[in-house]
């Protein structure tokens, strides 16, 4: 069984407690390997070695730095299969999922910083006659980042890649539910022969490790991924502290539906924003909402549709759904089923576990659920799930359906199908989301501000503002 180590001053380590614990595969819902239990002594370490290194990595040229991304990208395109593979059974996904979209978004994100920290310039401001200012953009120091287990590598890279590329040195931690690829990551690390000390990685759980790495007071910025609560938990912590923070956190995002769509295009997509990675991606469209014109048509065949996908073991390549994060991610999402039983609603599609025969038979999967008959404020309509479960809601006005989409705390992100172009657009103005996608999911251009307003988050990541968020502004005047 291999034993996962941890990743500090560029060597591979063993926690100095000596603790681990399981690594389970949620397609089996077996024991596959271990996990450090890092406490805050190992996060001493890492945040020791990051701070030593600090003063050459981020004395290096841009290039320099760019040249470093750029290994990391091609260090992961080299171990391809090894990375997927390990995505795939780390999380459950479907092994097509981690082959097309994690590992070569994994890949994407480095190249694009490394290409990016080239055309990233600090500003001037010049005072007619008086003289000049200009602003320097300095490197913060020792950074935190924290990541979930729902796009593991993909979400963990998309904060140490725009890091490190301006001249920070990193202590991270992975979700400890899907710590594989970030050990990978450090086997990347010693092929490539990257630096000591510029990128540790520490594993753990969160109370313990990412507590101490929030904690610490030479950590100057935390940017962390993952819920809502544990969002607000860092930052009761960081705040005072005068951190910088970047909090991306939970979502139960809109998809709203109106008659005049491409309706082909539209219930194609849906059927992916509503279930791509079993429903576990901050950006899927939980809430669906139908304008009445097509409802009927909608409702009969997005649930002839479901009812036919194929939930299986993630290596098998029909399979549509794979199996949810842990048994206590499926028992959660279960109990929301039955929450929304109690609350009314009629599940026309799923609404139960599915199980696969042996050796799979103890894994945790669930069948696509599509839930219709509830208010729009009730616990289910409101509260994050995170899984394969999806509402449908029937509409009649724009006044009605925005009502609805902006009645929960959270505010990620939305999907508006129309093609009215005046509709549309007033819809994006008013709909509280930090991210608009019209007639489209999904759609990523890592140069747009990535991230969500009200309980969704703090803060933007994506293209300059990442590389901002991990600079401090330093502004010189100079009298003419
Ligand atoms: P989580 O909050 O439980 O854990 C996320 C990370 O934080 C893990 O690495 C965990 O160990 C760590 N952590 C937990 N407690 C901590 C603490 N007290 N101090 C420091 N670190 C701590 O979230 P999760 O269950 O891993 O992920 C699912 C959540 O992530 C969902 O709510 C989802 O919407 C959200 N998410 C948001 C986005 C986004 O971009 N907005 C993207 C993906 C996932």
């Amino acid at each position: 069984m291999e034993i996962i180590q941890n990743y500090i001053n560029g060597e591979f380590v063993a926690p100095k407690g000596g603790n681990y614990f399981d690594n389970i595969e949620p397609a089996k819902g077996t024991v596959y390997s271990q996990i450090p239990d890092s406490q805050s002594e190992d996060v001493e370490e890492a945040i020791k070695a990051a701070n030593e290194a600090f003063s050459s990595w981020s004395g290096l040229s841009i290039e320099a730095r760019g040249d470093w991304m750029m290994k990391f990208s091609e260090g992961i395109a080299a171990r391809m299969e090894e990375f997927v593979e390990a995505e795939s059974r780390d999380n459950g996904k479907p092994i097509k999922l981690a082959e097309h979209v994690d590992i070569p978004r994994a890949i994407s994100n480095f190249k694009f910083f490394a290409t990016g920290i080239q055309h990233y310039a600090s500003e001037s401001h010049e005072m007619v006659g008086i003289g000049i200012n200009y602003t320097l953009r300095k490197p913060l120091g020792v950074v935190g980042c924290i990541s979930p287990w729902n796009l593991p590598l993909y979400l963990f890279s998309w904060k140490i890649a725009p890091a490190l590329a301006t001249g920070n040195c990193v202590v991270a931690k992975p979700s400890e539910v899907t710590p594989y690829t970030a050990y990978l990551l450090c086997k990347v690390m010693e092929d490539i022969n990257f630096p000591k000390g510029v990128l540790n990685i520490v594993h753990g759980y969160g109370h313990t490790a990412g507590d101490a790495i929030v904690r610490h007071e030479i950590t100057k910025a935390i940017s962390f991924t993952g819920g809502t609560t544990t969002g607000k938990t860092i930052a009761k912590i960081a705040a005072p502290m005068f951190k910088k923070l970047s909090l991306e956190l939970g979502g139960k995002n809109p998809n709203i539906i109106f008659d005049d769509c491409d309706f082909d295009e539209m219930l194609s997509t849906t059927i992916r924003s509503s279930f791509a990675n079993q429903g576990q991606i901050c950006l899927c469209g939980s809430r669906i909402f139908v304008q009445k014109g097509i409802y009927e048509r909608f409702k009969a065949e997005f649930v002839a549709k479901i009812k036919r996908s194929k939930v299986s073991f993630p290596n098998n390549p029909k399979a549509q759904l794979g199996a949810v994060v842990s048994k206590s991610h499926m028992e959660k999402v279960l109990s929301y089923i039955d929450l929304a039983k109690e609350e009314g609603g009629t599940i026309l599609a799923g609404g139960h576990q599915v199980k696969l025969d042996a050796p799979y038979d103890q894994g945790f999967y669930i069948a696509p659920t599509i839930i219709e008959g509830l208010k729009f404020d009730c616990r289910t309509n409101q509260e994050e799930i995170f899984g394969p479960v999806v509402t449908i809601t029937p509409f009649e006005t724009e006044e009605e359906v925005l009502q609805m989409a902006n009645s929960t705390d959270y505010g990620l992100s939305a999907t508006i199908w129309t093609n009215d172009l005046k509709r549309a657009h007033r819809m994006a103005n008013d709909i509280e989301a930090g991210i608009v996608w019209i007639n489209a999911w999904l759609v990523r251009d890592l140069r747009t501000p990535f991230g969500g307003t009200k309980s969704s988050g703090v803060g933007r990541e994506g293209g300059w503002e990442a590389m901002k968020f991990f600079t401090e502004p330093k502004n010189v005047f100079v009298k003419y």
